[in-house]
């Protein structure tokens, strides 16, 4: 089915506008008509080539609201008409040990998981994402939406920067009692300080803007520090049980070490194009502290934080933008301006 997309053709062109053919719904498919999409700063990474392995012509998106328009006859869990959501993923092994314990992110099959967009991590065939009219995804990698209709665009953002920030604040049991450090205001960021919240600990909010101190407080942090000034930083000295790191540069990790207590982790999610400086041994191991990293989130807990949001009424802060603004959108999302997620009204697309 030939379907209107938006492709960067390079690393150095802007993205236009692109033909892609989707397949027609197999016995297992659900073919899904596109309301929004959400702009992951990973699309960004993507797009320009700034990650190896990108795979062109690109159509990234992976924050994908959209509605059921048919669904093939061996389909049971969806049916035309119903408001569903794509996030990272659309298909992987299921016969791993990783996929059979609902963590497909981890994929250990021959290829990984395939990604909704630039095809599986090991390569072989490329995907196109969500800046298109329509996707086709196996319904095992199709979630269910259960926001308000006022709601589906700023839930879009749950698809990839909720997921990404529940599966380690869950992994690594922020709730109450816990002191949880968030580190960049962005989309990831605004969501981790939403998610922490709700699970009910203690969140500081890390930023380099200070104009981003009242929405910090606004989202939900408890306090909100600019990492810039080293007298705040000191403050929080040896205190953190998590600290989740979502800047997009390579940055001083020590900076944040230091503020880990005995036995706390800081989770990177954040992947910078150059790797950071690598953090002081020494810092690690007189508190025992940990170093690690967090990929997404695996389809069973995808949901359980959709069904989570719905419920207590958490979506994104976002900005609505036309497909055509895309390039001027990544280049704000590079001087940190976005409030706090942009999301592309995919009637743009199909209007144009
Ligand atoms: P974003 O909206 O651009 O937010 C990143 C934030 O990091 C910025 O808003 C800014 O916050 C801070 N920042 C940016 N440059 C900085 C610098 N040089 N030094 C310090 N702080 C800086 O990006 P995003 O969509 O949240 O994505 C963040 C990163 O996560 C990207 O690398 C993306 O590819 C990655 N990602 C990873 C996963 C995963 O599964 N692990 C999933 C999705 C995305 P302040 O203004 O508050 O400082
Ligand atoms: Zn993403
Ligand atoms: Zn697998």
């Amino acid at each position: 089915m030939q379907t209107k997309a938006y492709a960067a053709q390079s690393a150095s062109t802007p993205l236009a506008p692109f033909t892609i053919d989707r397949r027609e719904p197999g016995p297992k498919d659900v073919l899904i008509d596109i309301l929004y999409c959400g702009v992951c700063h990973s699309d960004l990474h993507t797009a320009r080539g700034e990650w190896a392995g990108v795979q062109f012509p690109a159509v990234p998106g992976h924050e994908i609201v959209g509605r059921v328009s048919a669904v093939g006859s061996g389909v049971t869990k969806f049916r035309p008409g119903q408001i569903v959501g794509v996030g990272c993923m659309v298909d992987s092994c299921r016969e791993c040990e990783s996929c059979r314990e609902g963590f497909e992110q981890y994929c250990d099959g021959p290829v990984g998981f395939t990604g909704t967009y630039n095809g599986p991590v090991g390569g072989g065939f490329n995907t196109y994402g969500g800046y298109s009219a329509a996707i086709t995804v196996d319904e095992d990698f199709v979630l269910a939406i259960r926001h308000k209709e006022e709601d589906l665009a700023a839930a879009a953002p749950l698809l990839c920067a909720g997921i990404t920030t529940w599966s380690p604040l869950r992994h690594w049991n922020a709730g109450p009692g816990k002191k949880v450090g968030v580190v960049g205001i962005g989309g990831l960021g605004h969501m981790g300080v939403k998610l922490a919240k709700a699970l009910g600990a203690h969140v500081v909010a890390f930023t380099t803007s200070a104009a981003k101190i009242a929405d910090g407080k606004k989202l939900g942090a408890d306090e909100v520090v600019v990492s810039k000034n080293e007298d705040e930083m000191k403050a929080h000295a040896n205190s953190f049980d998590l600290i989740l790191n979502t800047v997009a540069a390579p940055h001083d990790l020590d900076a944040y070490m230091v503020l880990l207590k005995r036995d706390g982790a800081m989770c990177l999610v954040g992947v910078p194009p150059a790797p950071h400086p690598s953090p002081a041994v020494f810092n690690m191991i007189l508190k025992r502290r940990s170093l690690g990293g967090s990929l997404i989130g695996g389809i069973a807990e995808t949901q359980e934080m959709l069904d989570f949001c719905a419920a207590h009424g958490i979506t994104s802060d976002i900005e609505m933008i036309t497909m055509q603004e895309i390039d001027t959108a990544y280049d704000r999302m590079m001087k940190s301006d976005v409030k706090y997620r942009f999301v592309i009204d995919m009637a743009s697309l199909k209007a144009a």
